[in-house]
């Protein structure tokens, strides 16, 4: 099945695509190296389209010492993931050209804390669902751009000692919750209907922006609705990698109703009673007028 909807990626594409539709597991070998001395050294980073997942925000965002928002308005371009506009970001290139912002001669200046998608590369990877399952298997194809020539050196190793070599485990593990809601997301299909504006912004702010994330939990307005001890409350602002994970919990918890986060007796009736009211007054008011 899987192996079908590879061959249907390279089939779709009007060009020549670089996409090796070979379906590989953990244990596969694969035959490449990268390193500085090689002549292609620097063009994969030359000519990108990174889409950028929240633990790439997080480990860039300390590396260069800004905030989150700061991270994303200066790094990075949104796109809508999918026809309901589920905001996804991009990594910005150089001015004028297609260059990786962090490029430099002398390669990559993030190196430590590149992105999931460089660190992959040159491997692509795809979570399929099983049908009736609710586990998420991945498979891995390789992609021989001609610019690359890591492929001709002579160095084999499995896929597994390569993600392993390239960090990707850390940033899997790190992103994995949030790559199921994507998926549970798009599985849900046009039965769920499009998501409010209200749940775009949240899902917007669970997803790139840790430190707005950090403040909302700390509002009056959580506070009423969510019942979290103090201890967790304290664990959460002094851990952002928890607090990531937290607000994962959050996004599943508003899309999916996955209840993981305890809620205060009455806080939805009183919630919506409140609105009731805002919107009487509203009305109130424009009568008024
Ligand atoms: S982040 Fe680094 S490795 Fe990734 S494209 Fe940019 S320069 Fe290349
Ligand atoms: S071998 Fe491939 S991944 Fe490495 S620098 Fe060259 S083009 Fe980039």
């Amino acid at each position: 099945m899987a192996i079908d909807e590879l061959k249907k990626i390279k089939d779709d594409v009007p060009f020549s695509s670089p996409v090796d539709p070979v379906e590989l597991g953990p244990d596969d070998e694969i035959q490449f190296r990268c390193h500085r001395d090689i002549a292609c050294f620097n063009a994969c980073c030359k000519n990108i389209d990174i889409q950028l997942t929240p633990y790439d925000i997080v480990r860039l965002k300390r590396r260069l010492e800004l905030s989150s928002s700061e991270f994303v308005g200066r790094h990075t371009t949104p796109f809508p993931m999918d026809h309901h506009d589920v905001p996804g970001l991009k990594l910005n290139t150089k001015p004028g050209t297609s260059e990786c912002v962090f490029m430099t001669e002398e390669g990559c200046s993030v190196y430590e804390d590149r992105p999931a998608a460089c660190r992959y590369y040159a491997l692509g990877s795809m979570g399929v669902r099983k049908k009736d399952s609710a586990q998420v298997d991945d498979i891995y194809f390789i992609v021989k751009e001609d610019h690359c020539l890591g492929h001709q050196e002579p160095r084999t190793l499995t896929v597994r000692e390569y993600r392993s070599e390239q960090g990707c485990d850390e940033y899997d593990q790190h992103n994995r919750e949030w790559r199921d809601i994507i998926l549970k997301k798009r599985s849900s299909g046009p039965t769920v209907g499009a998501p409010s504006e209200r749940s775009l912004q949240l899902f917007d702010m669970c997803s790139y922006d840790i430190d707005s994330f950090r403040e909302f939990i700390q509002t009056e307005g959580f506070g009423d609705i969510f019942d979290l001890d103090p201890r967790t409350m304290q664990d959460l602002l002094a851990d952002e990698d928890e607090l990531q994970q937290f607000a994962f919990r959050f996004l599943k918890q508003v899309f999916f109703g996955v209840m993981t986060i305890p809620v205060k007796e009455g806080a939805r009736e009183r919630r919506i009673a409140q609105s009731r009211r805002l919107r009487e007054r509203l009305r109130e008011m424009s009568e008024d007028e």
